[in-house]
């Protein structure tokens, strides 16, 4: 497996490749994410005619600010994903996916496709919501959420009314 840097190349080349595949050993950190190891792990893009497909099993380790306790601790990042990107204005009859597949992104087909830009969004999805070092994280306890102001609907406050009358 070509253990190139992961650089952006011209989509049409994957069709000189075997099976129109190219494939990656991920070592390298990825450009722009913090990360306290290398990230590990196997990126493959296929031209399927009328779309990428880019699957990427990935790991590294990344040192988080926890939100309660405001301490930092390392988190195992993983990322275990396949996306298929439309290449506009291909013939739509050699659509090869399932229906059920998401096709959020799309890339012109004479383009080319940045497989670092791609990994490096995939670990930014990846990362937690919420920072929480441990579940006995020591807290400051903070409340889950703040409670909304109790609106009274127009609606309930005459039903109310209705019945404090019937109850008279
Ligand atoms: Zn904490």
């Amino acid at each position: 497996m070509a253990r190139s840097l992961l650089r952006a190349f011209p989509i049409q080349q994957l069709l000189q490749q075997p099976q129109q595949t190219r494939s990656w050993e991920l070592a390298e950190p990825v450009e722009g994410f913090e990360s306290l190891t290398p990230v590990q792990g196997e990126l493959t893009v296929r031209h399927g005619h009328s779309f990428l497909e880019v699957t990427a099993t990935a790991e590294t380790i990344v040192n988080l600010t926890c939100d309660r306790c405001l301490c930092c601790y390392n988190h195992r990042l993983q990322v275990n994903t396949r996306e298929l990107i439309w290449l506009r204005g291909e013939t739509p009859e050699l659509m090869e996916w399932e229906p059920e597949d998401e096709l959020e992104e799309s890339l012109p087909p004479d383009g080319s496709f940045d497989p670092q830009q791609w990994l490096y969004e995939q670990l930014c999805l990846a990362l937690p919501l919420r920072n929480v070092c441990a579940e006995d994280c020591p807290g400051p306890a903070q409340p889950e959420s703040e409670s909304p102001p109790s609106v009274v609907d127009d609606r309930w406050l005459a039903l109310a009314k209705l019945r404090d009358r019937l109850g008279e």
